[in-house]
């Protein structure tokens, strides 16, 4: 007889771990114990040495879908003559903290009883086990127990208390355990705030959705709008409510099959689609799909998501219709998740609110990725990720990084664990600012961290350094260059910590010489960086009015770069540019008034979409350079490109643009059509980043290169630019974990803070 103390780390609580745990020990015919601490889940076992070497090893291969082991210690103590196997009551543990489980869709298991007429779950929209349902938007506090959940209100009928205290039924201790007896139930009520008799919500409401009405649907993290995605008029008046003409909305469709009408599904993309992350992923959307363009106006990929919760897959298969589901807000406000706040907030948006009375704790948007290359890639890491940590190679301090103004996550690391936020959204309203606030305190008390360094963006104006800097007498501030940080959070997820070439490549990031960058390359680790070589720099008349209307970029280049007299030629975009406002552009360039410099690759995208004739005023970030990319007639295998020039001043070696613009004017005048000069352009960023890069190497004797920044959303140049580089010998560094875009900002903020101390 034999005993074995085990500790196992990882997400192990609310994921099934413990049941696992007993029903392996009784097969194994061991005595002892397993218990949840704040810390990991603790395991006594006693019995013979076989069996309990056996036992470890399929503690780790045959552990339950969701749990996520990070490291199992076992040792050898005397044994103390248990008579049985038990779970035992969890046990608080002062300082130390577990990985908590994103919330997860609904699991096969469910989603078959949810659809059986003689299952007591038929219909049920809180149906769950401990393999799916919510996890992280309902904790409050660890250890994970469902009185420190917002289901504690809920008091078990005796048939689900029997399923929960039952170690071989899938609902033990799961602790969102309900049904319709005694859980959480939906509500109807109308546009005015009043409630509305009716039986069966879910069935009033696909009947009102197919009639074209707007409903506000509570989700898990929040607030959904929902309308019929095949009708105009509906989506039309969506629009115009929250404000939004162009930006693209996502859907959802009841089955992978309906997908598959819509949009081209490649087998990595249907892995994803189908994960229990469930996020919404653009697909490639087919030309003779029934879903209206006016979903995503002149855009070639469709956000797409599978149902997640039980109330999606009936709502779906009753309504019988693709659905537009975007997020409950106007604008750029966060997500409603709280029944007054989206009564209150969506009022005169929502027709109809579906309300249910389980609270959300923590708001939670969807995720959004993409597959490029065949890998995987987060463009919004929200639901069914955060607040999973990425994992650090080397041991870390208790530091928070507030992370950038636009999708804004902050980062707080500890061990070897960096805890990204899920997307918090744009910090530019207060309660943007507030969410980030209470998030950052949710983090703290879940994750036991007591930061004392703060890193945050160089970026003066940024909420999320006005919130440091508030802070600066309880705390020590480290600024970070935004584009190293860009590199620096490519870097950490691939787990690499040598020097390498970093191409940095977004809209807008403060530089450490005040003018505004975007267009670098740099070579950097952990620990700083050299910015080896830019985009010339342009003025950007206006500051944010050149941002909001791109044809005053165009303006800039070409005024900047080739003179006054271009300004007589015959240019398209020119005749729509009003001649009071040309003149302004010109005095501010020609005076640098309200004109700081940039050597943004955004900006340049924008400023070639506008004067090809693509997009010149935007509705939503980047929309200018998103629709360039979707004009590129992207079947053409043999781009010659565009010329342009490296000059090296100072040390310094520049990109320089004006053979670029001069080409593609004469391509203009020669009526080339827009889709190849768009793709001419792509090829040409393309190879502007190779001949850098070749260049950066033969000084350094880098091979390694990093793609980062907004700008490599693009997938077209990011599949260039990657194949590119690869057939020349670069190893190339892309993207997965955390986005490319801002989102993954306070990552590279929270390490190169880390590294800032040491020599
Ligand atoms: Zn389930
Ligand atoms: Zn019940
Ligand atoms: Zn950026």
């Amino acid at each position: 007889m034999e005993l074995f103390q085990i500790s196992v780390r990882g997400v192990v609580q609310g994921v099934g771990f413990r049941p696992f745990v007993y029903q392996l020990a009784t097969k194994h015919k061991l005595t002892g114990w397993v218990c949840n601490t704040s810390g990991d889940v603790k395991i006594e076992v006693e019995g013979e040495r076989e069996a309990l070497d056996q036992f470890l090893v399929e503690l780790e291969s045959e552990a339950p879908p969701l749990a996520r082991i990070e490291g199992i210690i076992a040792a050898g103590a005397p044994p103390q003559g248990y008579t049985q196997f038990e779970i035992r009551h969890s046990i608080a543990e002062e300082g130390r903290y577990q990985l908590v489980s994103p919330d997860i869709a609904t699991c096969d298991a469910c989603r078959s009883e949810l659809l059986s007429p003689e299952d007591r779950r038929y219909r049920y929209p809180f149906t769950n086990c401990t393999n799916c349902g919510p996890r992280f938007t309902i904790i409050e506090d660890i250890p994970y127990d469902r009185p420190k959940t917002t289901m504690r209100h809920f008091r078990m009928c005796p048939q689900c208390q029997r399923e929960y205290d039952d170690p071989l039924d899938r609902r033990f201790h799961a602790q969102p355990n309900a049904c319709p007896e005694c859980g959480p139930s939906l509500e109807l009520i109308d546009g005015n705030g009043r409630a509305i008799a009716c039986d069966d919500v879910i069935a009033t409401a696909s009947k009102l959705l197919k009639e074209g009405k707007i409903l506000a649907i509570k989700g898990l993290g929040g607030f959904h709008l929902a309308c019929d995605a095949t009708n105009e008029e509906a989506i039309q008046l969506l629009r115009d409510r929250k404000r939004r003409p162009f930006k693209p909305l996502a859907i959802m469709l009841a089955t992978l099959d309906e997908v598959k009408e819509h949009c081209f599904v490649s087998n990595d993309e249907e892995r994803l689609l189908t994960s229990p992350e469930c996020p919404i992923l653009l697909l490639r959307w087919r030309e003779n799909s029934s879903i209206s363009r006016k979903v995503a106006p002149e855009l070639k990929y469709l956000g797409v998501m599978l149902p997640y919760t039980p109330l999606h897959h009936v709502l779906l298969r009753e309504t019988g219709l693709p659905l537009v589901m975007t997020s409950g807000n106007i604008s750029e406000e966060p997500i409603a998740k709280d029944n007054d706040e989206a009564l209150r907030r969506l009022r005169g948006i929502a027709d109809f609110f579906v309300l249910h009375n389980r609270e959300i704790y923590a708001r939670y948007d969807d995720s959004v990725a993409i597959v490029e290359r065949g890998k995987p890639q987060l463009i919004r890491r929200a639901r069914g990720y955060a607040p999973y940590p990425i994992h650090l190679p080397f041991k870390a301090k208790q530091v928070l990084a507030c992370g950038a103004e636009l999708k804004n996550t902050f980062c707080a690391t500890k061990e070897d664990h960096a805890f990204i936020s899920q997307h918090i959204g744009d910090m530019e309203n207060l309660e943007t600012l507030e969410h980030f606030e209470n998030t950052i305190e949710l983090y703290k008390k879940l994750f036991r961290i007591e930061p004392r360094i703060l890193a945050h963006d160089l970026h003066p104006e940024y909420l999320s350094t006005k919130y440091a800097k508030e802070l600066a007498r309880e705390f020590t501030l480290v600024g970070v260059q935004h584009h190293h940080a860009h590199i620096v959070s490519c870097l950490v997820e691939n787990g690499i910590q040598e020097p390498v070439i970093g191409v940095a490549f977004d809209g807008t990031g403060y530089g450490s010489d005040g003018t505004i960058w975007g267009g670098e390359f740099l070579v950097a680790n952990y620990k700083g960086f050299k910015r080896e070589g830019h985009l010339e720099y342009v003025p950007l008349p206006g500051g944010a009015a050149a941002i909001e209307r791109p044809y005053r970029m165009a303006f800039s280049y070409i005024f900047t770069l080739l003179g006054e007299s271009i300004l007589g030629q015959e240019l398209p975009f020119l005749e729509e540019v009003d001649e009071y406002e040309k003149e302004v552009m010109k005095r501010q360039i020609e005076k640098g008034i309200n004109s700081p410099l940039t050597s943004s690759c955004g900006r340049l995208f924008d400023g070639v979409s506008a004067l090809i004739g693509v997009r010149g005023k935007i509705d939503y970030e980047a929309q200018a350079a998103i629709e360039l990319e979707m004009t590129a007639l992207d079947d053409i295998k043999n781009s010659e490109g565009y010329p342009f020039s490296i000059v090296e001043q100072e040390g310094v070696k520049i990109v320089k643009l004006k053979d670029l613009f001069e080409a593609i004017i004469l391509d203009l005048k020669n009526r080339l059509p827009r889709g190849i000069i768009s793709m001419n352009f792509h090829h040409t960023i393309a190879r502007m980043v190779v001949e850098m890069c070749h260049l950066i190497a033969a000084e350094s004797g880098l091979c390694k290169a990093v793609l980062s920044g907004g700008v490599f959303q693009n997938r077209l140049l990011l599949r260039l630019t990657a194949d590119a580089l690869e057939k020349e010998g670069f190893t190339v560094l892309t993207h997965s974990l955390v986005p490319t875009n801002d989102g993954g900002i306070s990552l590279g903020q929270a390490v190169i803070a880390n590294f800032a101390f040491s020599n």
